[in-house]
């Protein structure tokens, strides 16, 4: 039996991973966190029989444990009870599925209670990856990526030596804009931005896909997970979204992962590894396929990508100004206050006006994430 925490369960990665569950026999829950949602975490929590659920907003919390006092589960909230779920004393592995930086605390009490960490949360390498990769080597804890494109650069080097990689070759669907002009993205509404042409995903992370800073995380996680830097990554966009990814060697092969767009694989995997579960989804038709296409990301027009790299080169505090900048920005998109392309500007005014804090400690990103906030919030 192979016991499982879930933060950010009632979410996209959180409910599929659920799903991956209620297909696996041995496979029990032990702990589900979430920001508010009761019902749905209630309603999971009756399905899934955990010892503990914990809730970031503390009404909600007391409210779900008026409603579950029939069931012997501990209830508690705010970023002690995250942390609670996530190094829970009978978990083997932590899934991190919250959104956002809010992560990155309860993801480094996982590792120093010695569980398995299944990484879904990009923010928490992103933003903290130079203390998270040296704390998961000394407790003796395993990274395994969940976010699709790590999964299949994983799986690329599975018995691989990471010193034996020339590069990393990380695909992108292009989004639902991929084609358009810089003129043309001023006009995009939410709408258009929700609309992923082959994933389905949560709305933060789909309007990230559409600027392409998702893809631009997407790199700088990797730089972390697979200890290549930035400058041996190459974004190619491939829109029928079937490679995940690939590596090229030194030797000049080329090995990549290929599928349909389907999460529940890379949770699976994570959970998993080293071994392979049956999985009765969708099979990759090659037929009916007929054809691979690949082009060069326009970094022109969708700048979240330039800008990533640029945040990781300077290293330190930027790419958490990154990070927060474009949680905002989205967030303000997504309310309808500003357009799609004020995205790109609020970020770059950001990492203009910040002057980066080498080796940060978790208190100093934290404070910078809410300066930036504090910053693009005042009128
Ligand atoms: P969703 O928005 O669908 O879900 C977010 C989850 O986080 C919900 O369970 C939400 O709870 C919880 N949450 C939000 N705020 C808090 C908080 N303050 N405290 C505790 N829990 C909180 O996001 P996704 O599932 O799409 O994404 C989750 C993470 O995984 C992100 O970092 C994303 O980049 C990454 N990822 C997602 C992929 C996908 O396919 N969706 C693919 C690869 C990576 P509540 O419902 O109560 O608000």
């Amino acid at each position: 039996m192979k016991r499982i925490s879930i933060l950010g369960s009632t979410g996209s990665i959180g409910t599929q991973t659920l799903d991956v569950v209620s297909h696996q026999p041995d496979l029990e829950v032990v702990a589900l966190a979430a920001g508010k949602n009761v019902v749905k975490l209630e309603e999971q929590i009756r399905a899934f029989r955990p010892r503990m659920a914990a809730l970031w907003d503390e009404a909600a919390a007391q409210d779900l444990r008026a409603r579950i006092k029939d069931l012997d589960v501990r209830v508690s909230w705010g970023m002690e009870g995250l942390m609670e779920a996530a190094a829970w004393q009978d978990a083997d592995i932590t899934v991190t599925a919250i959104v956002g930086m809010i992560g990155i605390q309860p993801t480094m009490a996982a590792i120093r209670a010695g569980k398995d960490i299944a990484l879904a949360n990009k923010e928490t390498l992103v933003t903290a990856g130079h203390l998270i990769m040296p704390m998961a080597e000394e407790y003796g804890v395993r990274i395994l990526p969940v976010d699709s494109e790590h999964s299949a650069i994983f799986q690329s080097l599975n018995g691989e030596r990471y010193d034996r990689i020339e590069k990393i070759l990380l695909t992108c669907s292009g989004g639902p804009f991929r084609g358009m002009s810089a003129q043309d993205l001023e006009h995009v509404t939410v709408e258009d931005a929700l609309r992923h042409p082959n994933w389905n995903m949560g709305p933060k992370i789909t309007v990230d896909s559409a600027t392409l800073v998702n893809k631009g995380l997407e790199v700088m996680e990797a730089g972390w997970l697979f200890r290549t830097g930035c400058d041996r990554i190459e974004v190619v966009v491939q829109p029928q979204s079937v490679i995940h990814s690939a590596v090229q060697f030194t030797d000049g092969a080329v090995i990549a992962q290929m599928g349909t767009p389907d999460m529940r694989l890379p949770i699976q995997y994570a959970l998993f590894w080293p071994d392979r579960r049956r999985m009765d989804t969708e099979r990759l038709d090659l037929f009916a396929l007929r054809s691979l296409t690949f082009e060069k990301p326009d970094t022109s027009v969708f700048r979240g990508l330039p800008l990533a790299v640029r945040a990781m080169k300077a290293g330190g505090t930027m790419p958490t100004v990154f990070n927060a900048a474009n949680e905002r920005a989205v967030a303000k998109f997504l309310k309808g206050e500003i357009t799609f392309t004020d995205i790109y500007r609020i970020i770059e005014n950001s990492m203009d006006a910040h002057a980066v804090i080498p080796d940060p400690d978790v208190l100093t990103i934290l404070a910078v994430e809410k300066e930036v906030y504090a910053r693009i919030d005042q009128p």
